[in-house]
């Protein structure tokens, strides 16, 4: 029988995770569906377990649920445990288990797909939800210092408390950002979804500079604001959606695909 698989989030209708784990499967020669599932903003848990009772094998989370996702779990790996969030569940004998592979998926596409280099570099991680919980640790094991910027402070003060025995970190507002450069910025908030950017401030880029936005499919404004600022270097987060989804894809399936192919096959 086909083993099911799904994406929850909210809204869902963009999402490519489908098509990349149907090209993961034919490439891996896996049995197995991925279908796109909207939850109601108040019915995540009920939806999960829906999904965990009708014989699912596991899911994805996305926005914006992974700190829901935490909560519910029976069991979580370690990588869930430091981020407070998860993205990637597996049903197994009746238990929700969670981990998350974004932090993974992040550096994958930064390091091996763009070839920058992060060693001792200065990043700034704008946005406090589950994307950036799921990269911070990561991030610090990197070598990074990390400056988080949230709209909400309390939000980016919880996570840098959360990681503050992990490696130099702080909470700013995004006025605190006046004067100061960055060689990375991650942009890993939902502004884009709204075609909206967040109040950067100008002169944010050091020579070299990474801007590097989460969300994938088109530019972005943060794109757009990095490029005119002058900085080296500007992704989407379309080559961090393909990572993660092959590490999500091995945990399920105990096969890591090559996501060269597949990720060139999106970018036509
Ligand atoms: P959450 O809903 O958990 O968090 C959203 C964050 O965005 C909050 O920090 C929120 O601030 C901030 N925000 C929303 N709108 C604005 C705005 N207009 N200006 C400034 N800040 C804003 O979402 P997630 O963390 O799960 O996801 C964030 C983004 O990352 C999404 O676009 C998602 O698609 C993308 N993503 C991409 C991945 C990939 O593989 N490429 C993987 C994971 C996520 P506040 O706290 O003040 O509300």
């Amino acid at each position: 029988m086909t083993d099911r698989y799904a994406v929850i989030g909210n809204p869902i209708s963009h999402s490519k995770s489908p098509l990349i784990h149907r090209l993961f499967a034919e490439q891996t020669g896996q049995d197995m569906s991925y279908e796109a599932i909207e939850a109601p903003l108040d019915g995540f848990a009920p939806t999960i377990r829906r999904l965990r009772d009708e014989g699912y094998k596991g899911c994805n989370v996305t926005v914006p649920f992974k700190f829901e996702a935490y909560a519910l779990c029976d069991q979580l790996g370690a990588r869930a445990r430091d981020a407070k969030a998860v993205n990637t569940l597996l049903f197994q004998d009746g238990k929700i288990l969670g981990t998350n592979t974004d932090g993974a998926g992040l550096l994958s596409d930064i390091e091996n797909n763009l070839g920058f280099k992060l060693m001792w570099k200065d990043a700034l991680l704008l946005g406090a939800g589950g994307a950036a919980a799921g990269v911070l640790w990561p991030l610090f094991n990197a070598g990074l210092g990390v400056d988080i910027a949230n709209r909400t402070l309390d939000k980016a003060q919880v996570l840098a408390e959360q990681f503050k025995g992990a490696g130099t970190v702080h909470a700013r507002t995004y006025e605190d950002l006046a004067g100061r450069k960055y060689d990375l910025v991650i942009n890993a908030t939902s502004s884009g979804l709204k075609d909206e950017l967040p109040p950067l401030p100008e002169g944010l880029f050091k020579p070299g500079a990474l801007a590097y936005d989460m969300m994938y499919g088109r530019e972005t404004p943060f794109m757009a604001f990095a490029r005119k600022q002058g900085a080296a270097l500007v992704s989407d987060g379309l080559g961090m959606l393909v990572e993660q989804a092959a590490e999500a894809f091995q945990v399920w399936r105990g096969v890591r695909p090559d996501t060269r192919p597949v990720l060139e096959k999106l970018r036509t």
